[in-house]
This record gives structure tokens, sequence and C-alpha cells, in this order.
């Protein structure tokens, strides 16, 4: 009996999966070339076709996340720049699967070495098209997985992903992957298992194995008692989550009577489509960056975006961020090419870099402030005079929208504390409304460790004591100055860390909406 083999990963959604390994590295079928360079055209237009007919009719059965990445998928499969190039190698005598793999390598390789996560994680996108359309040109469909396999390789195709059912259980473990996918974002709202950075690949892949996306880690070949502590953990963790279900309904409170806040964060205003309003205390983090998506959104596309969300929150407060693009969030025509991203120009230097896209957005929050309980706060602040800057553009908005008889209503202005000179030195922001603590960048600023690499993961924790000083002392500050302090990065979120933060005296999270009622029964077990 070959020895049990233990792979470690980074878990991308947590959960417990056993079940037979299934290799999604991809299926090469024999394509068999046409006559003429016309009937290879008419084979490649054909096998796009097809493809594209699929995406149709399963964007139809989706919302919401998943239909956006597969309206991606359709638009880039009729974008002709995307299939030019493949034609263009067909006339010059290439066989179609030949000229559409040719094209389709070349762009994905540009996604792929990008330093940027957000392009990186579209490769799988684009790898995704470049194989529905080879298996459509083969006419070879998909081998079927079995029913709650774990599926294993290199990366997995969103359309793999929603085309799964997943109700008999089953998960994935990449050897690459990334926990900003597209594929880990729909794992983590639909519960599926799902780890990513596992490495090199064991050569046989045969047998059951067990996925522990909690912790991160995969065991093949397992023992008898592997097999059984492994049942243990999972039967607890699915114990954890039903209990947890209990506590969504009820303000979260410590086993000591401490009240705690509990938040969303959102990006779409249709995220909040799927929460009840009673279940949270408002949105703690809408992040404005995603509807700047491939243009840039005008002022009444904003408008309706923040009202909506204002309208749905009813009186508990909604606090819209402005602008965070940069870093490891790109935006076509608005960010800039930089070396050192995380670094550079994003969140509200761009902004005031580009101060006639920002008052856009300036325009429609004063609007939107009219629905509701809006309270503005700004991102990447690391001096004062930022704030002053931006404070300063709200103000001249305001005036002029007032000079046009339009109205409007100035919210509450406040900051991301996310860099570390503004957790380290706060007396400097005593004026403004509130704070809300970013622990995914003040983590990788001061641990340096950036949040997207998988290889310094172990560096990047907000439990590293440098980390909960910092975040301890602003609580202290915050509470001193009267200035209210929440946190809103996906720590809040985080079972594991939310003691400490409780411990370090913060009383207001923001998280997932899949994670609230976890956090709410996590908060029940802390005896502060
Ligand atoms: C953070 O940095 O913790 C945060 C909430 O902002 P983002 O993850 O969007 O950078
Ligand atoms: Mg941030």
């Amino acid at each position: 009996m070959p020895e049990p083999l233990k792979l470690k990963g980074i878990p991308a959604s947590a959960g417990y999966a056993e079940g037979p390994l299934f290799n999604l590295d991809p299926v090469v079928a024999r394509y068999r070339s046409k006559a003429t360079a016309a009937d290879e055209r008419l084979a490649l237009e054909t096998a796009i076709g097809t493809a594209t007919g699929r995406l149709a009719k399963l964007i139809q059965a989706t919302e919401g996340d998943a239909a956006d990445i597969l309206e991606f998928q359709l638009a880039m499969l009729e974008d002709d720049a995307l299939t030019g190039p493949a034609f263009a190698a067909i006339a010059a005598g290439q066989p179609a699967d030949a000229a559409w793999r040719q094209a389709l390598d070349a762009e994905i390789v540009g996604y792929e070495t990008s330093d940027q996560d957000y392009f990186r994680a579209r490769a799988a996108d684009m790898r995704d098209i470049r194989d529905q359309v080879l298996r459509a040109l083969t006419a070879d469909s998909a081998a079927a997985a079995p029913t709650g396999a774990i599926f294993y390789g290199e990366d997995i195709a969103p359309t793999r992903f929603l085309e799964t059912d997943w109700s008999a259980g089953g998960g994935i473990a990449l050897k690459a992957g990334s926990t900003a996918s597209h594929v880990a974002m729909l794992a983590r709202s639909r519960g599926v298992p799902m780890i990513v950075g596992l490495g090199a690949s064991p050569a046989d892949l045969a047998g059951v194995a067990l996925l522990d996306a909690e912790h991160g880690g995969i065991v093949l070949r397992p023992t008898r008692a592997e097999v059984e502590a492994f049942r243990q953990s999972s039967s607890s963790f699915a114990a954890r989550r039903d209990r947890a279900e209990t506590f969504l309904t009820r303000p979260a409170v410590t086993k000591a009577g401490t009240a705690v806040g509990v938040q969303v964060n959102i990006a779409d205003p249709s995220d909040v489509d799927g929460i009840d309003v009673s279940t949270c205390d408002g949105v703690g983090l809408m992040r404005t960056e995603f509807l700047f998506g491939k243009t840039l959104p005008d002022e009444e596309t904003q408008y309706r975006a923040y009202r909506k969300v204002l309208e749905w929150a009813e009186d508990k407060p909604v606090t819209i961020r402005t602008v965070d693009a940069g870093g490891d969030k790109p935006v076509l025509g608005f960010t800039v090419e930089e070396g050192n991203p995380f670094l550079g120009l994003r969140g509200i230097r761009l902004s005031l870099a580009r101060p006639e896209v920002f008052r856009v957005q300036i325009r429609a929050l004063l609007r939107a402030a009219l629905h509701g309980n809006l309270k503005v706060m700004f991102p990447m602040i690391a001096v004062w005079d930022e704030y002053q800057r931006a404070a300063a553009l709200f103000a001249e908005e305001q005036a002029a929208l007032a000079a046009r008889g339009v109205a409007q209503k100035m919210p509450p202005l406040g900051i991301m504390v996310e860099v570390p000179s503004v957790a380290i030195a706060p007396e400097a922001f005593a004026e403004v409304a509130f704070f809300s603590i970013g622990s995914n960048d003040l983590t990788q600023y001061v641990m340096a460790a950036a949040r997207d690499n998988a290889s310094v993961a172990h560096l990047n924790s907000i439990r590293h004591p440098a980390v909960l000083r910092l975040i301890a002392s602003v609580a202290a500050f915050g509470r001193a100055q009267k200035i209210p302090v929440s946190l809103c990065g996906d720590a809040g979120g985080d079972p594991a860390a939310i003691p400490a933060l409780i411990e370090a005296g913060l009383r207001d999270l923001s998280v997932v909406p899949a994670q609230l009622a976890m956090a709410k029964a996590a908060i029940a077990d802390v005896s502060i």
C-alpha cells in the first residue's frame, strides 16, 4: 500500500470534502484537419458559435456574479480583437485548432504574467474560452466527473464550476489558482470547499482524497486513522455552520453580553438582493471599484447603484468607499502601469490625481445621500492633506450642485485605516467622522507580505502582534476621541481572528454576507 501523501495549500473557501479525485487537466482530443482554408474557417466559426450558444444558455440559468463572469466570457468570444488573429492564421494555412490555440495562448500569457492579481485571475476565464472552443472543434464534450468528486488540477474553468451539481458534495483543489479568482468567489458564496496553491502534482491520482479547506490541505491515499480524524473535523465544521445559522437573526453579543455591530461588505448593488436587512447592522463597506469595471461609469449609473443600496438598508448606515482602483484592482482607462502597484498611485492618490473622474463619483454620492443613511470613506489615506483635499472636492461639488438647484446632502466623511502611517499616528486625523480599519492592506504593509502572493501567505497574518497592537491603538484612540472605529477587512468575518479583534477593543465589524452567521456565532463564544 503506497504511503499517504499530504499536500498543503491555501484555503479559498472553507469546508471539507471526501471523494475521488477528478483530474481537471485539459482533454486533448484529436482534431481532423479540413481540405481548404475556407473549411477551416467555417469549422472555427461553427465552434465559436457552439461555445457562444452554450454560454448564452448558461447565462439564462445564472444570476449575480456568476452571470457577470459568463457575460465577460461571451463578450470576449464576440470580440474580433480576440478571434481575428486565429482567422488570420487560418488564412495563412494553419488548421483551425492550432490557429485558435496559438491565438488564445498568446493572449493568456499576457494575463498570466501580469503583476496584477485581477488580470491573473482572468487568465482562468481566457483558458476556459480557449478550451470550450477547442472542445467544440473536436466535438469532445468535457468528461463527466463522478458525483462528489474533488476536482484537482492546474485551475478550474468558471463554466465547469457552474455546470457542476455541488449538492452531493465535492470540492476543488488547485495546483495554481488564486483566492481572488472568480471561481473562488463563487465557491465561497455557494459553500463549495476549495483550496489553491498546492504546487507540484503527484504522479498517482487514483483513489479517495480528503480535502480540508478550513485549514488548507489535502491528503491522498489516507490511512484509516486519517479518514476517521478527518470525518470528525468535518462534522464539527458542519455542526459549527448549522449552529451559526441560528445566530443569523439575532443581534451579535458576546458571552459577557457585550454588543458587537456586524455589518456587511458588498461590491455590486445586486449583492444586497439576497440579504435580509434585519440580519445585519448596515453596510460597513461598499467597494465601488467594481462599478468601474470595463468602462468608467457615468454619474447617473453610479447614483442609481448607490441609491439602490441606501433604499435597501432603510435607515441603517451604508458606508460607501470612493473608488479604490489600482494595486490589485486595476481599472482600464483609469489606473496606470506601475512597477510596484501596491505602493503606487492607488485609492485616494489616484482619485486626487484624476479629479475629473473623482468629481463624477462625488456628485453621484452627494445626490444619493438624500435616500438613506450614507457615510462616505476614502481608501488608502496616508496623510492629512489627502483627506483635506478630498473633503474640499466634496464641498466644491456640493456648492456647484446647490447653485444648479440639484438636491443633495453632505454625508459624514471618514477614512480607511490601512496605511501604517495612519494607524501609527492617528492623531493627525482627529477631525474625521469615522475610521474603518482595512486589515487586508494594513496587514500586508505592516508585514511586507503581499496579500495575493501564496509564497508569503504564512507572513500575512492579522494575528501577528505587530498588526494587533496597531489595531488596538487605533481602537483606543477612537474611544478617547469619540471617533467610531470599525473593521472591514476579511479578518472581520474570520472566526479564528474575531476573538483577537474584540480583545483589541473593536466593537464593529463588517464581513462578507456569506460569513455573517459564522461571525455572529464566533462573537457569541467570546467571553469579553
Ligand atoms: C482592506 O484593505 O482591508 C479593505 C477592506 O480594502 P480592500 O480589500 O478593498 O483593499
Ligand atoms: Mg484596502
